[in-house]
């Protein structure tokens, strides 16, 4: 055993490549890109180390060509689900007791692994299965994910560097017990980061995982799961179980051994486990803790001493890019009368000039959405403000499903600050303006301030200082993560710890100390060197 005191140091953010035509990434990129499309895979279930094949399979397909196949996936049943949660609770006993630098060798070699040998295949998954161009999944599928692992191996380092103090004739100890059971992980489409991170914050902590990832992100998930596994991930530390939501979901909150929840996605299913776990509350052998990100409905407030050019391009891409399907996309925007006609003008010129079309053609700005289903949604919303006396449609409106699940990025202006589409998350290219009275920005600030149930992400744009401090000060609980004079996405990690309070989630902070401290449960341990003889107090033995 090595006694060594182990000290990560801080480690820099992966460098996000430009991808520049004849590049090598470049060259790379699009030779995996051509292996994917050509060579159709199979995705078999991976549960205590080994593939599992089922009778009920499913299919996944590329968003932006939706006929075209990319992989055939296997279901997981009831049987499967509960191999996973036995083979969680065997793995845990070597797991826990393993030392955890050697925990977080087997993180740091996943980070290498992606950032290297595995860099192209990981971005062209993401590219072909989640429709996203090479720079949004590269600082996504590439950069935030070894960003995560790293970064956690460094933060893991720094609470478990945490003691309390030794008094005279007394040794004080804390251990980092990970939780006492397994982790359900449940993840979303729209990250593979994130779809990394859900397993790997609570593995770093000695935890063992039953991961349900999302189906339409199966190809880049099933990837990372072979990554970890080649870092050197033990049988059974995380058991890969895709199939459907309700039924794993369902199988899982029966167990007794359920000790946490990480969880990314929408408030609905993040409720739905919630109550679940409170109706059979009884039933487990701890409290399990619940860690979920949820929705949001993001906003710019421009102030009326904006620039109107770092406002429309902010907004544009705060909005569009990865078709506004990333949690802390804006969706609503104040706009002081004085400064909307040149903002418009703005935004018009940009919507001209960015393209929408397939991932495999670098000059798409804008790519396909999910899947028919968020295709549908977006488009029902834009039909509804085509319809209403309330709202104009300025940019898009269209969208054409035929190939793939195309929505032109839509602008609509509304008379109406409590319009639908300022209140709802769309999760799609819909951004909704509302133009206020020079004379109102403090009550437009209020109105911000409380118009959606959220309070994830968003941004001020000023060049008055002042005026943008009384705004941060007024919007204190409108985000988790709040922005002056930036777009309010793109948080990386280490610089902006990630997370939204309000209905957007339990604002644990992915990728910090803050999350990595829900995966323990520290035992403190007092011993005493000289212990009590005598059972009366000193005053009554004068
Ligand atoms: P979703 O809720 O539809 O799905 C998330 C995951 O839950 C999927 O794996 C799905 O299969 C699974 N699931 C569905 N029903 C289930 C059940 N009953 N039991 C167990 N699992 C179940 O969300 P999505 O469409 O994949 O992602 C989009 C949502 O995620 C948006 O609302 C977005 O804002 C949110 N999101 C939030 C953050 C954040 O950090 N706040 C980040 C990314 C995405």
């Amino acid at each position: 055993m090595n006694n060594a005191i182990f000290n990560f140091p801080l480690p820099s953010n992966e460098t996000v490549l430009e991808y520049k035509k004849d590049s090598t990434e470049r060259k790379q990129l699009e030779r995996e890109l051509q292996k994917q499309l050509l060579d159709p895979i199979e995705i078999p279930l991976i549960i205590g180390g080994k593939e599992i094949r089922t009778a009920q399979t499913g299919q996944v397909k590329m968003p932006h060509r939706h006929e075209h196949v990319l992989a055939t996936y296997y279901k997981a049943g009831e049987k499967e689900v509960k191999m996973g949660i036995n083979a969680a609770l065997e793995a845990h006993h070597i797991w826990s007791d393993l030392s955890w630098t050697v925990r977080a060798s087997i993180l740091l070699k996943a980070a290498e692994l992606i950032s290297g040998k595995y860099r192209a295949v990981i971005n062209a998954a993401t590219m072909l299965g989640q429709s996203k161009n090479i720079y949004q999944a590269e600082i996504d599928a590439v950069c935030e994910t070894v960003d995560f692992l790293k970064f956690n191996v460094y933060f893991a380092s720094r609470i478990y560097g945490m003691q309390p103090n030794s008094a005279f004739n007394q040794l004080n100890k804390m251990e980092f017990r990970p939780l006492e059971g397994f982790v359900f992980t449940v993840s979303p489409f729209n990250f593979t980061s994130i779809a990394s991170n859900l397993n790997m914050a609570p593995v770093m902590m000695g935890n063992t995982t039953v991961w349900k990832p999302a189906s339409t992100s199966l190809l880049s998930n099933y990837y990372l799961m072979k990554i970890f596994r080649e870092a050197g991930l033990p049988d059974g530390v995380i058991n890969f179980i895709p199939g459907s939501g309700s039924l794993i979901g369902k199988t899982v909150l029966k167990s007794p051994d359920l000790a946490g929840i990480h969880f990314t996605g929408s408030n609905e299913t993040f409720n739905s486990l919630w109550k679940e776990v409170s109706r059979q509350l009884s039933h487990y052998r701890s409290y399990p803790r619940l860690i979920g990100e949820t929705g949001g409905k993001n906003f710019i407030m421009a102030h009326p001493s904006a620039l109107s050019r770092e406002v429309a391009v902010n907004a544009y891409r705060g909005a569009f890019e990865f078709q506004g399907q990333k949690c802390s996309a804006v969706s609503r925007i104040y706009i002081p009368s004085s400064l909307w006609p040149e903002i418009k003008i703005e935004l018009l010129k940009i919507c001209a000039e960015a393209n929408m079309g397939d991932v495999t053609d670098p000059m798409n700005f804008i790519n396909a959405v999910i899947d028919e289903a968020s295709f549908d949604n977006c488009m029902n919303y834009i039909n509804y403000a085509l319809c209403s006396p309330e709202a104009e449609i300025i940019a898009g409106g269209h969208g054409d499903k035929q190939v793939g699940y195309f929505v032109e990025p839509t602008i609509i202006v509304t008379t109406n600050p409590r319009f639908k589409t300022m209140e709802e998350e769309i999760f799609g290219p819909v951004l909704t303006v509302f133009v206020y009275d020079d004379n109102k920005l403090e009550e437009t600030v209020k109105l911000c301030d409380e118009t959606s149930p959220y309070g994830l992400t968003g941004a001020v744009f000023s060049s008055d200082r002042v005026a943008t401090s009384v705004m941060c000060e007024q919007l204190r609980y409108s985000t988790g993560n709040f922005y002056i004079n930036d777009k309010p996405t793109g948080a990386i990690v280490g610089l902006q710890p990630f997370g939204g309070s309000r209905a957007s989630g339990t604002n644990d902070k992915a990728g910090g100390e803050f999350n990595l401290i829900r995966w323990i449960s520290p035992r403190t341990i007092k011993e005493t060197f000289q212990p009590a003889s005598e059972f009366r107090y000193k005053y009554m033995m004068e």
